[in-house]
């Protein structure tokens, strides 16, 4: 399997360059350049496998040039720090499945992948004899699961911008009490807006770039992808065992587009979804896209789901490239549109495509939490913010012919206050977070500077 740039200039590439490259060097985002088709056949072969084997098998359709023995044992090692064995369970509440997502280190989604990719890219730099210094800048989940996902890592740093105060206690903690010598944090005198200004400014110095050999993990790097494909055939097989139902709805809570996506690609490989329901919160672009054309940009709302306030959905130029019938110029010149304008729009033909594959619905704070007290009268069972998103938008949209299955993208620990205004009491917290205010911290306040940030990163980079 050889990769290629939505917007035509990189080409038949090997996975492991796709990996290391990240962002496609003419500006676009790296794809497969064909993709699996599976039979009925494979499909019940792939169901009856547990979540390691199972990701190992969706992997290698993808991936040519690593020994099987290895990503084997990065699969494995990967996924044996989530607490829970299933690793990704799917458990039956209220008529819905809910796929729990939040077993990993940091109990948000973004640890599937991001175990994954720790470990990818520590193999790959220890081959190549080369390092890498990680530069990113979160608004919460992110920057902790890259965190985990690289701590103690050899030949990597970590350099992680969150803006100071102004991540949920709970997720601050989390970054903060990682105390490997790898792992630097630098809580940012701004916001997380700043902070995003401040790395994309460095990886616009290119000399500074290649020098420190800065790397990223946002979610643009294929892997990450390839790791969210997985737990799509997962937890259809799972339904599919419970229910002997073919077909399934599954319903994500959406801010880059990036997990959505990875449900996309396992459609497209063949996994028998009917539709994929797409969940925002006020920050409703990508439901104003699929439901009436209009992607433009407007100003960013805070929610309860902070993970999901997202204007720019970055990885909604992998579906474009798909929908523009895999034709790179034309991808590029709407990208470029909207880079200058901010907005594009579709046509009624392109709609009813979209709407082929996608529904979608914008669920506001009063709508999350309502959702919250709902299920959780239902059922006693807690769901995070952005979970409501998504469980809202699944009932509200998806038929009753075939099962619902909801992404859980977070354990409602993270997201206490807003269970709390919801059902009158905090959710319980896991073991995992015991004695987190107690432990030893590292964290370097810093001014929202990209010279000082700069000064900082090269006095302490790899
Ligand atoms: C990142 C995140 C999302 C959004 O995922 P995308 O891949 O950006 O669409 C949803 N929920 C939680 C808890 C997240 O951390």
């Amino acid at each position: 399997m050889k990769y290629q740039s939505t917007r035509g200039q990189v080409r038949h590439i090997p996975f492991k360059q796709a990996v290391m490259m990240g962002l496609a060097e003419d500006g676009g985002l790296l794809l497969p350049e064909t993709i699996p088709q599976l039979t009925p056949g494979d499909l019940d072969a792939l169901a009856k496998l547990a979540y390691p084997e199972l990701a190992f098998q969706v992997m290698s359709y993808f991936i040519e040039d690593i020994p099987s023995a290895d990503l084997k044992n990065m699969i494995d090692r990967s996924y044996a720090s989530f607490t829970h064995r299933d690793i990704t369970p799917v458990v039956h509440q209220d008529g819905l499945f809910i796929l729990e997502l939040f077993h990993g280190p940091t109990l948000a989604f973004k640890d599937v992948a991001l175990q994954f990719l720790g470990n990818l890219f520590e193999y790959l730099l220890i081959e190549s004899g080369e390092h890498m210094n990680i530069l990113g800048a979160t608004s919460g989940d992110t920057g902790s699961a890259a965190i985990y996902g690289v701590r103690g890592k050899k030949n990597i740093n970590i350099f992680i911008l969150h803006p100071h105060k102004k991540v949920s206690p709970v997720q601050e903690l989390q970054m903060t009490t990682v105390t490997d010598a790898n792992v630097f944090n630098l809580a940012i005198k701004g916001t997380f807006d700043d902070g995003q200004k401040i790395v994309k400014e460095t990886f616009g110095d290119l000399d500074f770039k290649r020098q420190h050999a800065l790397g990223a993990v946002n979610s643009i790097n294929w892997a990450r992808v390839l790791a969210q494909i997985v737990y799509y055939f997962y937890a259809w097989g799972q339904v599919r065992k419970q229910t002997g139902a073919n077909k399934v709805y599954f319903s994500v809570p959406t801010g880059n587009f990036g997990d959505i996506f990875a449900g996309y690609i396992a459609r497209r490989m063949g996994l028998p979804i009917e539709k994929l329901v797409l969940a925002t919160n006020a920050n409703n672009i990508l439901s104003r896209f699929v439901n009436a054309g209009d992607y433009s940009i407007d100003e960013v709302h805070p929610t309860f789901s902070p993970s999901m306030d997202i204007q720019n959905a970055s990885n909604l130029e992998r579906y474009l490239f798909y929908l523009f019938n895999e034709d790179s110029a034309r991808l590029a010149a709407a990208m470029q549109q909207f880079a200058a304008t901010g907005q594009l729009t579709f046509t009624d033909s392109q709609i009813a495509e979209i709407g082929e594959i996608f529904l979608a619905s914008a669920v506001d704070n009063d709508q999350t939490l309502a959702t919250i007290r709902e299920f959780h009268t239902a059922t006693g069972y807690v769901l995070d913010p952005h979970t409501a998103t998504g469980v809202k938008a699944g009932k509200d949209l998806a038929g009753g012919e075939c099962p619902i299955i909801c992404l859980a993208t977070a354990h409602p620990a993270k997201f206490p206050d807003a269970v709390n205004q919801a059902i009158g009491k905090d959710p319980e917290r896991p073991a995992s977070l015991d004695g987190l205010e107690e432990r030893e911290k590292r964290c370097e306040i810093i001014e929202a500077n990209a010279e000082k940030i700069k000064a900082y990163l090269a006095e302490n980079a790899l």
